[in-house]
């Protein structure tokens, strides 16, 4: 009986969350997604020290309160790699992940913030820890939504966010999706966090590009609402802005994927 009990609470204290846990072999993952990145992708970091970056990125979370995570919690990772991303070559989304990155795959010189090192090595992943245990937890962890919205996934995800914005200069691109009501959303991490941290002396010009998904009746456009928002907000900030509807390098890449579509003949 005493086992059953303790069990039982063993495997309730481990659920205590509503989001997915950490992600199984999360250390590995990011030592080895540091590695292919920095000698293969971009061989300009070689140089890079993937242990400390493992090391530090680990000590920002591990032990702590899952939901009281800061800024300043990853300062020491963010010290060891700073973003650098050339003029001209910025690409932010919205709901558009894997559209934005087909398209910087085959434009292979723009940058979203998953081809860079941090944005890298963090995609897709979860992770986690508990106060008191050097472990993470594997369990379960707090859903941003659900538990709040102070947890260590999304601080990071506002965080490198917005350094990714601060760094942009020049002309740079938002990839959004015209086939939901608000392409543009205020409370997106692109609404939200990126679209403020530009700075106006570094960016002349955001070029929006709204695409619609094959065979999807569109439901936002260049001249809808939601872009107007986000065209005075802009303005407001002295960059230039424009937009296009289904930009057709956008079209392109989806019909390759799906070439039987009639609007691809
Ligand atoms: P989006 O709404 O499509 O969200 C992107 C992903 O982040 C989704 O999986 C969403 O569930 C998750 N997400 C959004 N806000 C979150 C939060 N506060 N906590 C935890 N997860 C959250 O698009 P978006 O919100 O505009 O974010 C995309 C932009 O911000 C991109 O330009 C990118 O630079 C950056 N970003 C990337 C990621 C990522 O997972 N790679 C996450 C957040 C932000």
């Amino acid at each position: 009986v005493v086992v059953g009990v303790r069990m039982w609470r063993h495997s309730s204290e481990h659920m205590k969350w509503n989001g997915t846990g950490s992600t199984a072999h999360f250390q590995e993952i990011v030592l080895e997604r540091c590695y292919n990145y920095t000698q293969l992708v971009q061989p300009e970091l070689r140089d890079r020290d993937c242990q400390k970056i493992r090391e530090a990125f680990r000590n920002a979370f591990i032990s702590k309160d899952p939901c009281s995570a800061t800024e300043e919690d990853y300062h020491p990772l963010m010290k060891l790699v700073n973003p650098t991303v050339p003029c001209d070559k910025t690409v932010f989304w919205s709901k558009t992940k894997e559209l934005a990155h087909q398209y910087t795959k085959v434009q292979r010189e723009l940058f979203t913030l998953e081809d860079t090192l941090l944005g890298y090595i963090a995609d897709d992943l979860n992770w986690c820890g508990d106060t008191g245990s050097y472990e993470m937890n594997y369990q379960s962890c707090p859903h941003w939504k659900k538990d709040c919205s102070n947890n260590f996934v999304s601080v990071f995800w506002d965080l490198v966010s917005k350094r990714f914005a601060e760094n942009a200069c020049g002309v740079v691109q938002v990839v959004l999706n015209g086939s939901i009501s608000n392409a543009f959303d205020r409370k997106s991490t692109f609404g939200r966090v990126e679209v403020h941290n530009l700075n106006p002396m570094k960016v002349h010009t955001l070029q929006a590009w709204v695409i619609h998904d094959l065979g999807k009746f569109p439901s936002d456009s260049c001249s809808g609402s939601s872009i107007n928002d986000l065209k005075w907000i802009i303005m407001q900030r002295n960059i230039k802005f424009t937009c296009q509807d289904n930009y057709s390098s956008g079209k392109f890449l989806q019909c390759v994927k799906k070439p039987e579509d009639s609007s691809c003949r």
